[in-house]
C-alpha cells in the first residue's frame, strides 16, 4: 500500500451495501473506488475519480478497477472469478509497465465456492469439522430433471426445497416442493438453471451470526471474531426484520451458534466480515443455510448496536489488516432491524419513513436508512433500525408496534 496517500479497496458492486460500506469509509479517510452502473447507490455516498462505470461480471472493467485499486473486495458474490484469481496470480499491467497485485479479499476461492450454494454446503459438511448441513442431492437437467425430483422425494419426503445452485438472492431461485404436482412447476420456475434439491428444514427459528476473519498476506489465520447472534424473519424468503437478542432461544444456543459460525468461516479464505445463516431446531441443535462472504443485510443492526466496530468498518479494517477487537458486545440492551421493501406503488413506503423521522422516545432510538434506490415491488430500498438501553427486545417489539405494522401493510 502507497503510505503517501489514503488507502484505496476497489469494490465490486455498489448498492446499498456498498453505499454503508462508503458511509464507514468516509471518516476512515478510506477511498472507495467502486464499479458499477453511473450514479449507483454507493457511487452517490462517496466522491472520487476513481469509480468505474460497467458490469462487476465484465473483466476488462474489473481489471481497470484493480489498476486504481491497492486492495480488492465486493459487495455481493456474484462477480466474475475467473478475472480475480488471474489478477491474483499474474497482477494488471499499470500505465508505466510496472506489474501491480492487489490482495483480493474475501479470496477469489471462497466467493467461487460460495457461489455454487451445493458446493458450498459439500465443503462444509466434507471439512474436518464436520459443520451440520440439511441432506442435498444434485438435480439432473434437461430431460432427467423429472426423474431426479422423483429420486428426491424418496429420498426427503415432502415437502422439500429445489435450490438454483447459483445466482439466487431474496430466495428468488428458490422452489418449494410440497407433492409431485408441483414438480413441473418448479422445473418451469427455475427454468435453464443449474439445480439441487434440499431436505426441508423443520426449523423453529432462523438465526444469522456475522464473523470478521483476518488472515496474514500469506494466508494464515489470525482470528475469527463473531458478532452477537441475531434472528432473522425470513417472509417468502426474502428477510424482512432482525431481532437482537433472537426472541425465545437461550443464551447456550446463541454463544453455540457463534462457535458454530466460527467454525463454518475458518474453513473459508481470505479477510473480511462473513454472514452465517443457520436454522434451529426444535431440540436447539443448529444446521448452517448458507454464508455470505461480505456485510449482510442480518448486520445492519450493527451500524447502531455495536458502534465498536460495525460490520462496515470491520470490512474495511479485515481487508487493510488493520487490528479489529478482540471481542464484540453490543451497546444496546436489544435492536430490531425492520427491512423497508418497495410496495404497490413508489410512494408506499413514504408513511413508514416518516413515521421513523418524527418518531423520538426515550426508551427508544430510531435510526432511517433509505438507499435512494428507485422503488420496486419487494426491492429492499432501505431499513430502520430501532435500539434501546432499557428494554428488553419483547418490550422493544412492542413499542415499535405502529413501525412493525407499517412494514407488514407495506408488504399487503
Ligand atoms: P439470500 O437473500 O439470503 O441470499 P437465497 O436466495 O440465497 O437468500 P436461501 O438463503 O437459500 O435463499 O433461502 C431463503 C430462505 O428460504 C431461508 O432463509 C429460509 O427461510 C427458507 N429456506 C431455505 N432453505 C430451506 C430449507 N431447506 N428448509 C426450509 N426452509 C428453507
Ligand atoms: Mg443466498
Ligand atoms: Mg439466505
Amino acid at each position: 500500500m502507497a503510505e503517501s496517500r489514503n488507502p484505496v479497496i476497489g469494490l465490486l458492486g455498489g448498492g446499498q451495501l456498498g453505499r454503508m460500506l462508503c458511509e464507514a469509509a468516509n471518516p476512515l479517510g478510506v477511498d472507495i473506488a467502486i464499479l458499477d452502473a453511473e450514479n449507483a447507490p454507493a457511487k452517490q455516498a462517496h466522491n472520487t475519480y476513481r469509480h468505474v462505470t460497467g458490469s462487476f461480471k465484465d473483466p476488462e472493467r474489473i481489471r481497470e478497477l484493480a489498476i486504481k485499486s491497492d486492495f480488492l473486495s465486493v459487495e455481493i458474490e456474484h462477480v466474475e472469478t475467473e478475472v480475480l484469481e488471474d489478477i491474483d496470480k499474474n497482477g494488471v499491467t499499470l500505465p508505466d509497465g510496472s506489474l501491480h497485485r492487489p490482495p483480493i479479499h474475501p479470496s477469489w476461492r471462497t466467493i467461487r465456492l460460495i457461489q455454487d450454494k451445493y458446493l458450498q454446503k459439500e465443503h462444509y459438511r466434507n471439512s474436518d469439522k464436520k459443520i451440520p448441513i440439511a441432506d442435498q442431492v444434485a438435480i439432473d437437467g434437461g430431460a432427467a430433471a423429472l426423474a431426479s425430483l422423483k429420486d428426491a422425494a424418496a429420498r426427503f419426503g415432502f415437502p422439500f426445497m429445489v435450490k438454483a445452485r447459483k445466482g439466487s438472492y431474496d430466495g428468488r431461485g428458490n422452489y418449494r416442493v410440497n407433492s409431485e404436482a408441483d414438480f413441473e412447476a418448479a422445473i418451469n420456475a427455475l427454468k435453464g438453471l443449474s439445480l439441487y434439491a434440499e431436505k426441508w428444514a423443520p426449523f423453529i427459528k432462523e438465526i444469522a451470526v456475522m464473523v470478521i476473519r483476518t488472515e496474514d498476506d500469506r494466508g494464515n489465520l489470525k482470528a475469527c471474531v463473531p458478532y452477537p447472534a441475531v434472528e432473522t424473519i425470513h417472509e417468502d424468503s426474502i428477510c424482512t426484520k432482525v431481532f437482537m437478542p433472537p426472541r425465545d432461544i437461550s443464551e447456550e444456543v446463541c454463544e453455540n451458534a457463534r462457535k458454530l459460525a466460527t467454525e463454518v468461516v475458518s474453513t473459508l479464505w481470505g479477510r473480511g466480515v462473513f454472514a452465517v445463516e443457520m436454522f434451529v431446531l426444535e431440540d436447539g441443535s443448529l444446521m448452517v443455510n448458507e454464508v455470505a462472504p461480505r456485510p449482510h443485510n442480518s448486520g445492519h443492526y450493527t451500524i447502531e448496536a455495536v458502534p465498536q466496530m460495525s460490520q462496515y468498518k470491520a470490512q474495511i479494517h479485515a481487508v487493510l489488516d488493520l487490528p479489529v477487537p478482540k471481542q464484540l458486545s453490543p451497546r444496546a440492551r436489544s435492536a430490531i432491524m425492520l427491512n423497508i421493501l418497495g410496495g404497490a406503488t413508489p410512494s408506499s413506503h413514504l408513511g413508514l419513513a416518516n413515521l421513523a423521522r418524527t418518531t423520538f422516545d426515550d426508551d427508544m432510538d430510531v435510526h432511517l436508512h433509505l438507499y435512494n434506490k428507485e422503488s420496486k415491488p419487494g426491492r429492499k430500498i432501505g431499513h430502520i433500525t430501532l435500539t434501546s438501553n432499557t428494554l428488553s427486545i419483547h418490550d422493544l417489539e412492542a413499542k415499535a408496534k405502529s413501525f412493525i405494522d407499517l412494514v407488514d401493510q407495506i408488504r399487503r
